[in-house]
């Protein structure tokens, strides 16, 4: 399966795509957790994206989409992924499908996750505050004014992607308020329902 997830930060995507990883033996390919190694290990690119991260708006196209492309050619995508918060802008979606295409692939679900704006800062200060409670780093940019300009940056840029995945058939919004547990389900539903209706081949001929 060849999964997106979409919706805003602390809508629940990043659970989601470690349940479903888990689940379907697909790797979860996070542009947040790729640019954040890249910027922990000081690479040209992670230079580049550090700034950007920490005051809340996106990195370049070009740069994501390029960590995106190098990823999807490992060995382990090629039965199927799960990209989380990829791609966030139209230009993204568009050079996902010529890559996609390349290797003729294809996506099989999209799934954006709906969620209340009102809680999203709520659920981001407790993301923080468990990784304090557990020793573990807490994200720079899980912060209420960060955070504000995130949201931003989703919203400006994300409805054109929404659009388009709706235009060729693959979108499917679930309600992402309820608990982990319901939010799961309504995947499980949705993806049992591709699973019918499409033929998933194991892609022995494409290079994903
Ligand atoms: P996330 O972990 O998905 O919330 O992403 C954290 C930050 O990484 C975002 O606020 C952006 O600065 C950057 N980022 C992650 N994915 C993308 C993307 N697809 N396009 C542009 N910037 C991204």
């Amino acid at each position: 399966m060849r999964i997106i997830l979409l919706g805003p930060p602390g809508a629940g995507k990043g659970t989601q795509a470690r349940h479903l990883a888990t689940e379907y033996r697909i790797p979860q390919l996070s542009t947040g957790d790729m640019l954040r190694a890249a910027v922990s290990s000081r690479s040209d690119i992670g230079r580049r994206a550090a700034d950007l991260m920490q005051s809340g708006e996106l990195v370049p196209d070009d740069i994501v989409t390029g960590v995106v492309a190098d990823r999807l050619f490992h060995e382990d995508c090629r039965t199927g992924f799960i990209l989380d918060g990829f791609p966030r802008t139209i230009v993204q979606a568009q050079d996902l499908q010529k890559i996609l295409r390349s290797s003729h692939a294809q996506i099989d679900a999209v799934i954006s996750i709906s969620v209340d704006e009102n809680a999203l800062a709520a659920r981001i200060e407790r993301r923080a505050e468990e990784a304090r409670l557990s020793g573990q780093p807490v994200r720079t940019d899980d912060d209420p004014e960060v955070l504000k300009k995130r949201i931003h940056e989703f919203r400006q840029k994300i409805e054109p992607v929404v659009e388009f995945y709706e235009t060729v058939g693959l979108l499917h919004t679930i309600d992402g308020m309820g608990s982990i547990e319901r939010v799961s389900q309504q995947i499980d539903a949705i993806l049992s329902a591709v699973r019918l209706s499409v033929n998933v081949k194991p892609t022995v001929a494409s290079r994903f």
